[in-house]
C-alpha cells in the first residue's frame, strides 16, 4: 500500500546514490543516466563542487525569505543577465512552471501598466509549459487539460513552423507569444530557423512580447547557454529552471529592463524563491556549464551522428530525440533492465538528456545497449 497519490507511472527501480553519469540502485546495480532527472542534473550526480557548495552554504544559511537583501540572488542574476542579449533583470522561483507563471503575469502587467487591454497569448500545439493553471493553459496539448477545465482564458495554439497560423490567432488584445525553440515534452520538435526569423519580425511588427520558455533548453543543454541564442531572436522574457540548480530546485524568469520594471513591491513573489542554498549552487552550476559549452556541442554532434543509424534524430547539443515507428515505452523498460536510463516522450520519441559532462565513451556504452534492444 502506498500513501502517495497515483499521478506518476513510475518505473520499478529506486536509486540509492549517484556519481557522475551513473546511478546505483539499492542492490548496487549500475545505470547509465541519459535522462538526468529530465534535464536537471546538468553536472551529473554528486559533482564535487556542487556537494562542497551545499555543505558550506548549509552550514552558514539556508533560507532568509525575500523580506531581506539577498546577495546570492544578485550574483546569479548578474550571471544570467550576462548571457542574455540585452540588459535585464531576474525574478527567482523554484520550478519551471513558476518561472512561466511569472512570465505570463509580467507580460500582462506590462501592458496593463501602459493602459492597454492586451492579455491574450499565442502558444504552440505540442508545447509544454507546466502544470499550474497559467502554464497549463499555455500548454498546447489537450491531454494535459482534460479534467481540469475551465482553463485560464486567453490562450490559443498555433502550429510550430507555420507563421500564418500565428498571424491568424493575433488580435488587438494579444499580449505576447510563448514558445520553446525545441519542444521538449512534445517530442523534441525543433523550431526552424526561418520560422523563428519570421516570428521575430511578427512580434516586432505587431508590438507583442516574445516569451521563450528555456526551462528545458536553457543553461547549456543545447550547446549555447540559452538555446534562443542559436538564432536571431530577441525575447523580452525567458524562463529557466531544470538544469539551473543542478538538482537543487530553482526557477528564474529573466526579462529586459523595460518589461522587468512592471514587477514592483508586492506585485509577485515567492517564499522560497532564490534562497541562499539554491542560488549558491546555481552560481557554481552556471560557471561550470559555461566551461562545458564546447564539450556539449562536440559530444552532442558525435551522439547525434551515431544515433542516425537508428532512425530520424531531432534536437541539438545534448537534447536529442530519436523518432521511432513504434511506441517507445517498452524500449525504456528494456533499457532500464540493461542498465540505461532513457525516456519516451510523445509516444514514439526516445528522448536523451544526458548530463552535460557525458563523454564519448558513455555515448558508445549507451548506444551499444540501445542497439542491442532496437
Ligand atoms: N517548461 C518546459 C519547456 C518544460 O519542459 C517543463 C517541464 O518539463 C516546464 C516548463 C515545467 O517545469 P516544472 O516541472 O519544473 O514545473
Amino acid at each position: 500500500m502506498s500513501y502517495l497519490m497515483n499521478n506518476y507511472a513510475r518505473l520499478p527501480v529506486s536509486f540509492a546514490k549517484g556519481e557522475g553519469v551513473y546511478l546505483y540502485d539499492e542492490n548496487g546495480k549500475r545505470y547509465l543516466d541519459f535522462i538526468s532527472g529530465i534535464g536537471v542534473n546538468s553536472l551529473g550526480h554528486s559533482h564535487p563542487k556542487v556537494v562542497k557548495t551545499i555543505k558550506e552554504q548549509s552550514e552558514k544559511l539556508l533560507h532568509v525569505s525575500n523580506l531581506y537583501e539577498n546577495p546570492w540572488q544578485e550574483e546569479v542574476a548578474r550571471k544570467l543577465v550576462r548571457e542574455f542579449h540585452a540588459e535585464g533583470k531576474v525574478f527567482f522561483s523554484n520550478s519551471g512552471t513558476e518561472s512561466v507563471e511569472a512570465a505570463i503575469k509580467l507580460a500582462r502587467k506590462y501592458w496593463r501598466d501602459r493602459g492597454k487591454n492586451k492579455w491574450k497569448f499565442v502558444s504552440f500545439l505540442n508545447s509544454f509549459h507546466g502544470r499550474t493553471y497559467g502554464s497549463l493553459s499555455a500548454t498546447g496539448q489537450e491531454k494535459f487539460h482534460r479534467g481540469f477545465e475551465p482553463l485560464v482564458p486567453g490562450f490559443s495554439y498555433a502550429k510550430l513552423n507555420d507563421i500564418n497560423s500565428v498571424y491568424k490567432l493575433i488580435d488587438e488584445e494579444t499580449a505576447g507569444v510563448i514558445i520553446e525553440v525545441i519542444q521538449g515534452e512534445g517530442g523534441v520538435n525543433e523550431a526552424e530557423e526561418n520560422f523563428l526569423k519570421e516570428l521575430q519580425n511578427l512580434v516586432e511588427d505587431k508590438k507583442l512580447l516574445l516569451i521563450i520558455d528555456e526551462v528545458q533548453t536553457g543553461v547549456g543543454r543545447t550547446g549555447k547557454f540559452y538555446a534562443y541564442r542559436h538564432f536571431e531572436l530577441r525575447p523580452h522574457i525567458i524562463t529557466l529552471a531544470k538544469g539551473l540548480g543542478g538538482g537543487v530546485p530553482i526557477g528564474a524568469t529573466v526579462a529586459v529592463n523595460e518589461v522587468a520594471e512592471s514587477f514592483t513591491p508586492g506585485s509577485h513573489g515567492s517564499t522560497f524563491g532564490g534562497n541562499p542554498l539554491a542560488c549558491s549552487v546555481a552560481s557554481v552550476v552556471i560557471d561550470e556549464v559555461k566551461k562545458l559549452l564546447p564539450h556539449v556541442n562536440e559530444t552532442g554532434n558525435y551522439f547525434k551522428e551515431r544515433l542516425k543509424a537508428f532512425g530520424k534524430v531531432k534536437g541539438r547539443g545534448l537534447m536529442l530525440g530519436l523518432e521511432l515507428e513504434r511506441d517507445c515505452r517498452e524500449i525504456v523498460k528494456e533499457a532500464l533492465n540493461r542498465g540505461l536510463l532513457i525516456n519516451c516522450t510523445a509516444g514514439r520519441v526516445l528522448r536523451f538528456l544526458p548530463p552535460l559532462i557525458v563523454k564519448r565513451e558513455h555515448i558508445d556504452e549507451a548506444l551499444e545497449i540501445l542497439g542491442s534492444i532496437l
